[in-house]
Formats: C-alpha cells, structure tokens, sequence
C-alpha cells in the first residue's frame, strides 16, 4: 500500500481535485480556535461518494486536549458519513493575520491515526501538504507512516 512521496515545487502543479482540496482546508483555517498558538489550521477531505469533510484545530487551556485539523476531520467525517471511504486529505495552514501558507504537515498522532483509517478502509488515502522547504508533496498515510503501529501488532 505504500506510495512515493512526491513533492511538487507549485501548487499549481497538482490535479485540480487536490488544489480544490487546498482550497477548502484553507477556507477551514477560518474555523480554528487557537487563542495560545495563533496557528490557525485547516484540513479538507473528500469520501468516495464526493462528500468534503473540513476541520480546523481546536485548541483548549489545558494544552494536552488540543485537536488537529486533520483529526477533526477524519472524526467528523467517521461520525456523519459511517463507512465511507476517504480518498483524499489536504491540510493548510497560517499564522493568525498571515494571508501567505505555512507549512503545516500532519504530525505523528495524526499520521498514526490516518494509517489506521487507511488499514480499515483497506484503501490508501492521499495526503496533500505544504512543507517548510515551500514545497507541496503527495503521499499516503503508509508511506509516511512506516512500519506503523497497527491492531495486527497487538494479535499475537
Ligand atoms: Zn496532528
């Protein structure tokens, strides 16, 4: 299930279903609540009937209860749309009163969580990020992730 990364030097350059993805995740950041970080992150994914799902990161006073974007997407997503397939995910983000992207690539909770989304849907979901070298790549959660933790580790 693993897939290259590919790394893409314009946004310009990606199929026009991934840059509609930016897009949304981008119109998400609207949607952060991130008072103690002023990083405002969105995530957009599409199912495989065309729904999108948006999140933005939710972040609280007491620091460890901070969500992703990306996990309150694929949450969202579970929760209103059970047994869907995700396809795709693209994640965007900025500094608060930033126009201009930062990087935002998922970190290891999130890319822990989208390999097990992946593993059950038994299908590999694309990844769109920006990374700090100004560059855009697309993966899968498997390539990202390797040798990730699974429930297959824990049966013995
Ligand atoms: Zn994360």
């Amino acid at each position: 299930m693993s897939t290259p990364i590919i790394v893409f030097d314009h946004l310009e350059e990606l199929d026009s279903e991934s840059k509609y993805l930016v897009h949304k995740a981008k119109e998400a950041t609207a949607h952060a609540y991130a008072p103690y970080s002023k990083f405002h992150v969105g995530a957009a994914l599409v199912l495989d009937d065309g729904t999108i799902v948006t999140g933005a990161n939710q972040e609280n006073a007491s620091y460890p209860l901070c969500m992703c974007a990306e996990r309150v997407a694929l949450y969202s997503a579970a929760a209103t749309h059970p047994g869907k397939k995700i396809l795709k995910l693209a994640v965007a983000a900025h500094k608060k009163n930033h126009k201009e992207l930062s990087s935002a690539t998922c970190c290891g909770s999130c890319r822990q969580v989208l390999h097990e989304v992946e593993m059950n849907q038994n299908n590999p979901i694309e990844i769109i990020m920006y990374t700090a070298d100004k560059k855009w790549v697309k993966s899968t959660s498997s390539a990202l992730l390797p040798l990730g933790f699974t429930k297959e580790s824990m049966e013995l």
